[in-house]
């Protein structure tokens, strides 16, 4: 197992649409394990396989609801279901998220509040989770990765205006940026 590099924003492989996994080997299993590992290292609650380089149609998440159920997974070929989203300006506080390819950074938007979940696991087994709220985002920001879709990609104008300048003023948003949990440093 180990800790992987996280792509950030400007890599062409965040930005391309990743494509289906048909070979379900030990390589895909050491993926997944990293992917798990990396996660837990960065920390986030959810990493899409570009994030780490690898263009494939695969995520991993693990995040606990209020309830303490703990929702923890790797989601293979997901198609994705989605509620429409209400109309509106999202709420700076209860609407902000972040993404590990964009780190340090929260922007708010508005995402659908239920969102079903079809995918395989790593044994081809089918499953199907039907999530709301914040595990609902989860699944939409984490689905997007595999179509090569950032959340800062989806912003309104004026949250939008400010990634852009997030992103310069780190100069990302060009290729071969990468950040390594655990070594480096970004919050500040
Ligand atoms: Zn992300």
């Amino acid at each position: 197992m180990a800790v992987l590099p996280i792509q950030i924003t400007g890599a062409p492989v965040l930005h391309s649409p990743a494509t289906d996994v048909t070979v379900f080997d030990s390589q895909l299993r050491g993926l997944v394990d990293d992917m798990f590992e990396t996660m837990e290292a960065a920390p986030g609650v959810g990493l899409a396989a570009p994030q780490v380089g690898v263009g494939l149609r695969l995520f991993v998440f693990n995040w606990a609801d209020d309830d303490e159920t703990l929702w923890r997974g790797v989601a293979i070929n997901p198609e994705l279901w989605l509620s429409p989203a209400t109309v509106g300006a999202p709420d700076e506080d209860d609407e902000s998220e972040g993404c590990l390819s964009v780190p340090g950074e929260r922007f708010p938007l508005r995402r659908s509040e239920l969102a079903i979940l079809r995918a395989v696991d790593l044994d081809q087994k089918p499953f199907e989770i039907k999530a709301e709220g914040w595990l609902a985002r989860i699944f939409q920001h984490e689905f997007d990765h595999l179509d090569g879709i950032l959340y800062v990609d989806r912003l309104e104008h004026s949250y939008a205006k400010a990634a852009v300048k997030a992103i310069r003023k780190n100069s990302w948003g060009v290729p071969g940026k990468t950040w390594l949990p655990g070594v480096d440093n970004l919050d500040d």
